[in-house]
């Protein structure tokens, strides 16, 4: 038993990490890596993950949503992640921001009309805080809102969007407020963008490393009129809700890394007992024993510190840096894990044909988005204190 989670589950965890696992390697599976090559989004997979209610899973039941905790939610993201990573970072955007976003800071009349379509998998949700020159910096963001009326006219680029072409509902982070007092995260609001707005340009889709059928896009904002209800929350306090759901974001991402390094330690030890070298399988070698007991303990501890972080706010703790340190050490682990993996396929993990490959390609980016693995360092070193 390699991929079991420290933590005890209860039947219900249990019951949706099966169903999660199930559907994956029946639906997802064996179709990763055509969807990969052909750098393919397949859009029923929308339908068939709000069939599932997985990307209502944090929603209360009220809004159609399955009312889970994040330890259940993550179970099932892993599950996913393991089968296609692209497929896992549709559901960890669409659930971590921005239905998070709406359900923490949203008024009820625009929960009410966002929220359970979302959770059905009729809208899907995307995040649009990044923008050509605001990345780790994103508080240097230029877009700008002006208030016009009973409008907001919004101009502006937003870089990287996930689902930015295909979702319903865009959370987009823009400035309200450019005097000098307001410089940075200050003086940033947050708005409900829907494709139909005039104004409303999807500018270029990025052609990227791994995640391929993931889609990411430029959006531009050309005076983009945003009914003036469509600003959530306060004016001027976008920026503080973003970062503030990016915290559930990063135990997201650290998720899908975590079911990324499971599969290509899965498929490593299968591997090592079918190649024979020198007249037996190559586990046969201590080399690739030790290579393999290495992989399975980073794995095994970035679950573990995942998991912890989890229960914690599911406690209603706060886990502060706990999430950055899950983060960093599971897109650390995938991408070690992944490069090992194809140090025990040879030079066939170094062909397409094999999918530690893709999986290789794949865990590059979780130390790249929602944080990179610096900013996450910054994090974790600004929150370490002496003991009392
Ligand atoms: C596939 C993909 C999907 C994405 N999806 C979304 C999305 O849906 N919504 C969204 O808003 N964004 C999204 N992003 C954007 C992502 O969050 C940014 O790429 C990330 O925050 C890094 O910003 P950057 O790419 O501009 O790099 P930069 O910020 O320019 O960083 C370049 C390098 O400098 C380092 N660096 C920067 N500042 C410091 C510092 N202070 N100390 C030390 N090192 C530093 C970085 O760690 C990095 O190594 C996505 C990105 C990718 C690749």
């Amino acid at each position: 038993m390699t991929d079991a989670s420290l933590t005890p589950l209860t039947a219900d965890q249990a019951e949706i990490q099966r169903t999660a696992r199930a559907f994956a390697r029946a639906e997802l599976a064996p179709k990763a890596a055509e969807l990969d090559r052909e750098s393919r989004f397949d859009p029923a997979l929308i339908g068939q993950l709000g069939e599932l209610g997985f990307l209502g899973m944090l929603l209360p039941e009220e809004y159609d949503g399955l009312g889970m905790d994040s330890l259940t939610y993550l179970l099932a993201l892993e599950e996913i992640a393991a089968a296609d990573a692209s497929a896992a970072v549709l559901m960890s955007v669409h659930n971590s921001l921005p239905t998070q976003m709406l359900l923490r800071y949203g008024s009820e009349e625009q929960r009410k009309r966002w929220l359970p379509p979302m959770a059905r998998g009729e809208v899907l949700g995307a995040f649009a805080l990044s923008e050509p020159d605001a990345g780790s910096d994103a508080a240097a963001l230029r877009t700008q809102a002006v208030r016009d009326g009973d409008h907001w006219v919004l101009n502006g680029t937003k870089a990287w969007v996930t689902n930015g072409n295909c979702a319903g509902v865009i959370l987009a982070m823009a400035r309200t407020d450019t005097s000098e007092s307001r410089r940075g995260g200050r003086g940033i609001s947050a708005f409900i963008i829907t494709p139909d707005l005039p104004g409303f340009h999807v500018s270029k889709k990025e052609n990227k490393l791994g995640l391929r059928s993931s889609p990411t896009v430029q959006l531009t904002f050309d005076d983009l009129r945003v009914p003036a209800d469509r600003l959530l929350g306060d004016e001027g306090m976008g920026f503080v809700y973003a970062l503030q759901s990016l915290e559930h974001g990063r135990m997201g991402i650290a998720a899908q890394a975590v079911g990324i390094a499971q599969r290509a330690l899965d498929l490593a030890i299968q591997y090592a007992s079918e190649r024979k070298q020198f007249g037996a399988p190559i586990h046969d070698f201590q080399g690739i024993q030790f290579k393999l007991a290495d992989m399975a303990c980073r794995v095994t501890a970035a679950r573990a510190l995942l998991h912890a972080a989890a229960m914690m706010k599911d406690r209603g703790e706060s886990p502060g840096a706990y999430t950055s340190m899950a983060k960093l050490m599971a897109s650390e682990a995938a991408m070690w894990v992944t490069t090992q993996a194809i140090q025990v396929f040879g030079g066939y993990g170094y062909t397409k044909d094999y999918e530690v490959e893709r999986l290789f390609r794949d865990a590059k980016v979780t130390e790249i988005y929602e944080g990179t693995s610096e900013i996450q360092r910054i994090v974790i070193a600004r929150s370490l204190r002496l003991p009392d």
